[in-house]
């Protein structure tokens, strides 16, 4: 799903981030007698990511989300494939190449309580990185951007809290922190993991509202990791949703074609999962007949589609062949009826 424009040796892509057969395997121990396992969290992925756009990336937990958010980002290595950052695999840069990677490639994590250092205060969760990638010439200037930043996430006025500690913050207010913290040092790419899953309901939009208008305002490109597609589908709205089953992207495509006109069976049978308060969208929206409700276990590797042991619409080529990622009109769909 890649074009490849060369321009004097140089590989000019037409993403910021890119996936191309991205494979991640795990060993584990199984068992009373721990023998070990191999276990395919991401399974030759391939997808890309334009510069300013926001992706929501949606998928049942364990599904290998959040291992592609990781290796995306450079924090774990990939076991096979590649991540392209403007075109270079990111794992062939130098050291101070990866470096300036890994400053322009940020993550927000779930629990902001782990994140933060609770026995320091704010100003030291954002002047000190500020200062180590020289976004400001002297610490006046760094404590004067972090009080522009606490301001920007709302944490208002910023001389009030730049001073306080962790544990003096709600949850919601940590959360703001720490998307400070990631915008701090100016980067191109953030993967939000599941950033607002331990917030309450109203807390949630306010923050997917303040990611969102500043992935705008900064220009910054935000791939959110949740596993609700409500959430997904309220970031993204002017963007992208792809649809992630057993280590594999199975529909990717822009965001209100999928929520109306789901292609792959899996994500029809999300959408169908998900309450609508609208009754004309809701008789539209039928049920499918999953044939089990149970996720395979990703020990034991399944042949062909691995949606096969639950859709309902299973051929007998599902149960064998793969299915590749396939343009249909304006998305990409791996079904073999599509
Ligand atoms: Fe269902 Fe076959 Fe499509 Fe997989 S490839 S989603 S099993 S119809």
């Amino acid at each position: 799903m890649w074009k490849d424009r060369v321009i004097g040796g140089e590989i000019i892509s037409e993403y910021l981030m890119e996936a191309r057969k991205l494979t991640k395997e795990f060993e584990v121990s199984v068992g009373m007698f721990k023998s070990r396992a191999k276990i395919r969290a991401v399974d030759e992925v391939s997808f890309g990511i334009k510069e300013g756009e926001q992706i929501a990336l949606v998928g049942e937990s364990g599904c290998g989300k959040s291992t592609l958010g990781r290796l995306l980002l450079g924090l774990i290595k990939p076991s096979s494939g590649q991540i392209l950052y403007k075109g270079r695999n990111i794992w062939r840069l130098s050291r101070k190449e990866f470096e300036e990677f890994r400053r322009n490639a940020q993550i927000i994590p779930q629990n902001p309580y782990d994140a933060l250092n609770p026995t320091k205060k704010l100003s030291a969760a954002l002047i000190p990185q500020i200062l180590r990638h020289k976004i400001a010439k002297g610490r006046s200037e760094a404590r004067k951007m972090a009080l522009d930043l606490l301001e920007m996430v709302g944490l208002s006025p910023p001389e009030d809290f730049i001073d306080r500690y962790p544990s003096r913050l709600s949850g919601g207010q940590m959360q703001r922190v720490v998307i400070a913290r990631a915008i701090s040092v100016k980067p191109q790419f953030i993967v939000a993991d599941e950033a607002v899953s331990m917030l309450d309901a109203s807390l949630r939009v306010e923050i997917l509202d303040m990611m969102h208008k500043i992935g705008e305002e900064l220009k910054t490109t935000f791939l959110l990791i949740t596993h609700d597609l409500g959430v997904a589908r309220y970031f993204a709205k002017n963007g992208k949703i792809a649809i992630m089953y057993l280590g594999d992207i199975v529909e990717i495509g822009e965001t209100e074609e999928i929520i109306r006109n789901p292609l792959h069976p899996y994500t029809k049978a999300l959408l169908a999962a998900i309450p609508v308060p609208d009754p004309k969208i809701a008789r539209e929206r039928k049920s499918i007949p999953l044939k089990s409700i149970d996720v395979p276990s990703l020990l034991k590797p399944i042949s062909g589609c691995k949606f096969h042991t639950r859709c309902p619409y299973a051929i007998e080529d599902c149960e064998k062949i793969k299915p590749e990622l396939r343009l249909v009109g304006n998305r990409w769909v791996a079904c073999h009826l599509t």
